[in-house]
């Protein structure tokens, strides 16, 4: 049975940012069967109408970083560079249980959704799984997986490989064909991993036919502590390892040269821009421009509560914008489509997913978020992108439709009893 979303104003993105003010999108089998102006297309028997009042339905959201299993000690530790937080931080992290663990991703999942999120690349260090576990279960599209580190580099937590392999595999067997739900092998980074796990994981990955996600170049003592050991910087050091690749996922890439950036370009890999969290930690602000000229897909990654310190890509957005105009002083360095770009079609590039989510055209997974934007002098394609970009926020989420089934409506999750999450979270940490 078809479903008509009618009366909305449709930004559709995509490259050409196509907009259908008055529009009509039809979803037949989880996918968009027709989409455009509501007044070309006459109702047909049978099919449920849905009225949106003239909101805005924009793709759905895609979160291209994220560590959805820290959600539980956000702002515990809110000071410091990428190694001071961190450490700051290693006491509350390497005593989490795997309770704390899967009520901590949860807890992230709810948020995503609930912010507009549609599909989200999730690292882990343990339970490489469970995120698809849940986001599945809330009806979320995930790429999952856990980040392997070399114990000697490492100390502090338990090893996570070869476990992170077994995990993964099982995730994949138990959630074959849900159409939800991806996976990942990666490493944590440059300076956490040996050039032979790194080689391992990455050899692994082509096995299994899945991408390699990594942490690369973040800080400016990460480029100086792979540069003191291997005497590369950390993406010629990737380059030089052969695991950089097509569909290679890397968060960051804040201190990367023009060099590397073709690197990059030539590998085919992708690049996951956390523009809070690099700003929280002192990190630094990415090359995005250049990245991008270059030909490099860069998606919009929220990282993890711990460094953001919410889940929220409307903000991501925005702050992306700010910070390339504040580091170069150029009014135009980034425009509000270069910020939808990036939090839809170019992130769906970047998780290699881009033939079915990103945009919205008939054929492509019916993935859209509805949202109660108004404006002073009516509703245009200018001021619909503006208002995504600079004055939009999770509180305009109305609906979050994803695979064509409503998951999230007027505060309320559809597929799992919100309540009884939310209770088991309060009596696990006390806050009856
Ligand atoms: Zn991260």
């Amino acid at each position: 049975m078809s479903t008509v979303f009618t009366n909305a104003f449709i930004y559709a993105g995509g490259p050409a940012h196509r907009c259908i003010p008055d529009g009509a999108i039809v979803i037949d089998a989880g996918r968009i069967a027709w989409m455009g102006p509501a007044a070309s297309r006459a109702p047909q028997a049978g099919e449920v109408v849905r009225d949106l009042g003239g909101k805005v339905v924009m793709p759905g959201m895609i979160n291209t970083h994220a560590h959805g299993g820290l959600s539980l000690h956000r702002g515990c530790g809110d000071e410091g560079d990428l190694f001071e937080w961190a450490a700051s931080l290693a006491p509350f992290t390497s005593t989490m249980t795997d309770e704390d663990n899967l009520l901590s991703t949860w807890m992230a999942v709810m948020e995503m959704v609930a912010h507009g999120i549609t599909a989200a690349c999730d690292c882990a260090r343990y339970g490489a799984g469970l995120f698809s576990q849940v986001a599945s279960t809330v009806g979320m599209r995930s790429v999952s997986g856990a980040l392997a580190n070399s114990p000697e580099l490492r100390p502090n937590g338990k090893p996570n490989w070869p476990s992170a392999l077994e995990e993964t595999k099982d995730a994949m067997a138990a959630r074959a064909g849900d159409g939800l739900s991806r996976f990942f092998l990666g490493a944590h980074s440059p300076y956490n991993c040996t050039p032979a796990l790194l080689v391992e994981v990455k050899q692994a990955a082509d096995d299994l036919g899945l991408p390699f996600a990594i942490h690369a170049a973040e800080s400016r003592k990460e480029v100086q502590i792979v540069l003191e050991r291997h005497g590369r910087r950390p993406i010629e050091h990737l380059h030089a390892l052969g695991v950089l690749g097509e569909g290679a996922i890397l968060a960051h890439c804040v201190w990367v040269q023009p060099h590397e950036i073709a690197m990059l370009a030539e590998a085919g890999a992708g690049v996951a821009h956390n523009p809070v969290s690099n700003g929280k930690l002192a990190s630094g602000i990415a090359p995005i421009r250049d990245l991008r000229a270059a030909g490099v897909p860069v998606g919009l990654g929220t990282d993890s509560t711990l460094s953001n310190n919410s889940l929220n890509l409307f903000q991501e957005m925005k702050v992306a914008v700010l910070l390339q105009r504040t580091a170069s002083l150029d009014g135009f360095a980034l425009k509000a489509t270069d910020a939808l770009a990036m939090g839809t079609h170019e992130g769906a590039r970047v998780l290699g997913w881009d033939d079915e989510i990103g945009t919205l055209e008939p054929g492509k997974a019916a993935d859209f978020v509805v949202l109660d934007i108004d404006h002073p002098l009516g509703l245009t394609p200018g001021r619909v992108m503006s208002d995504i970009v600079y004055a939009a926020g999770p509180q305009h989420v109305r609906e979050v439709v994803i695979a064509g089934r409503t998951v999230f409506r007027d505060g309320r999750f559809t597929q799992f009893d919100q309540d009884e999450i939310r209770a088991r979270i309060k009596t696990r940490y006390g806050r009856n």
